[in-house]
């Protein structure tokens, strides 16, 4: 199996990597892989790269290809972040290794995979590198659009722009590689919008089904101010819980072999000299379990709008797949006493509160707005 064979529905998008790799004269020291999240960039990135060091052009299946794909290959390096922001010090590390030959394949190839998570001027230390890349090493920054890159860095790069690929196709992906239930993958594919990932967290867990299940309730079972704020304090609590399980255990098994690599057992007390490698360490797992809350709730949302897009449908009487097709008498009920106006309301109230989310309002607050907003307007 090709390594661009997990790439899916983007055949349009992947062409122009395909010929970089196949003729040299198409190679580019520097790729911008953009798309919305969910659609394969940093899986496409990886493909390339695979493709990139294979003798074959990525065949799939040889020792390059399988370490590159899983990123244990020594001159394939992939920076991927959980955290709000690339740190300066993290970049540099990157151009340190961007300067030096490949060791065993074809290209030295950097994959920052959220590269739009950059400070201005991480980027301008980043740009250097760009402009005068040593002659084997290939730059490949993955983010939702080219927008979320500085312009001086963009002009410097080939732009390969991914699409969400049809639903369909994320199902037919759910059945062949993950071995899922054709018609639970259909439910998960058009559930998750697309996103890869989320449609395989879905078809894979019944628990996450079940919260999104929970999360789609909200807006049919709001009738009042009081369960409009309970139904915000629920929200913010499930995406404490989620951020809170992901990353909980991961925190103290790096804050443990942090001390021992300082050479600090837990239980004595740490020297002043290495107390502010740990407070780093304890700030960056602070961002990162605020930014896993603000998935979260980014995804919740997003959910939540895919709810009122399908009454909307309904109202006008179109004729579109429904995304919650398995939710379909809800949505029928709630089509049928409610106007085309409160929908709109409703996906305003929604947008303008992942507006605010973004933004960092403290996100109890920007939830209580939204769940008042969804209330019925006229009381049944
Ligand atoms: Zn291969």
């Amino acid at each position: 199996m090709s390594v661009w064979a997990e790439v899916v529905g983007q055949e349009t998008a992947i062409a122009p990597l395909q010929a970089a790799v196949a003729n040299a004269a198409a190679m580019t020291h520097a790729w911008i892989i953009t798309g919305p999240p969910g659609s394969g960039r940093s899986h496409a990135a990886r493909a390339f790269a695979a493709a990139l060091q294979c003798p074959d052009g990525g065949c799939g299946t040889c020792r390059a290809c399988t370490t590159a794909l899983s990123g244990a290959h020594a001159d394939v390096t992939v920076l991927a972040t959980e955290k709000v922001t690339i740190s300066i010090d993290e970049v540099r590390g990157l151009i340190a290794t961007a300067q030096s030959s490949p060791s065993e394949g074809r290209w030295r190839v950097i994959v920052i995979e959220d590269a739009d998570r950059m400070t201005e001027r991480t980027s301008n230390v980043l740009l250097k590198s760009i402009e005068e890349p040593p002659p084997r090493t290939v730059w490949l920054l993955c983010a939702p659009s080219g927008e979320d890159i500085a312009v001086t860095i963009r002009s410097r790069s080939r732009h390969v722009s991914l699409r969400v690929p049809d639903p369909e196709v994320v199902a037919q992906l759910l059945v062949e590689r993950d071995g899922v239930e054709p018609e639970l993958a259909r439910q998960c594919a058009y559930a998750a919008q697309s996103h890869i990932g989320v449609a395989r967290r879905l078809a894979r867990d019944p628990d996450a089904r079940a919260r999104r299940d929970q999360v789609l309730a909200l807006a049919t079972e709001i009738r009042g101010v009081g369960d409009a704020v309970l139904a915000a304090a629920d929200l913010a609590a499930v995406a404490e819980e989620d951020a809170k399980a992901a990353t909980e255990e991961r925190d103290v098994a790096e804050r443990n072999e942090l001390l021992r690599t300082l050479g600090a057992d837990d239980g004595g007390r740490l020297p002043p000299a290495l107390r502010a490698q740990v407070k780093q360490l304890e700030d960056d797992q602070k961002r990162r379990a605020t930014r896993h809350k603000r998935d979260v709730l980014d995804r919740a949302i997003l959910d939540l709008l895919s709810l009122y897009r399908d009454v909307a449908v309904l109202q006008v009487g179109a004729r579109e797949p429904l995304v919650n097709e398995s939710h379909r008498g809800h949505l029928e009920s709630l089509a049928g006493r409610t106007t085309l106006a409160d929908t709109m309301r409703c996906l305003d109230a929604l947008g303008v509160t992942r507006e605010r989310l973004a933004s960092n309002v403290a996100p109890l607050l920007a939830l209580e707005a939204m769940a008042l907003a969804l209330r019925p307007r006229a009381a049944a």
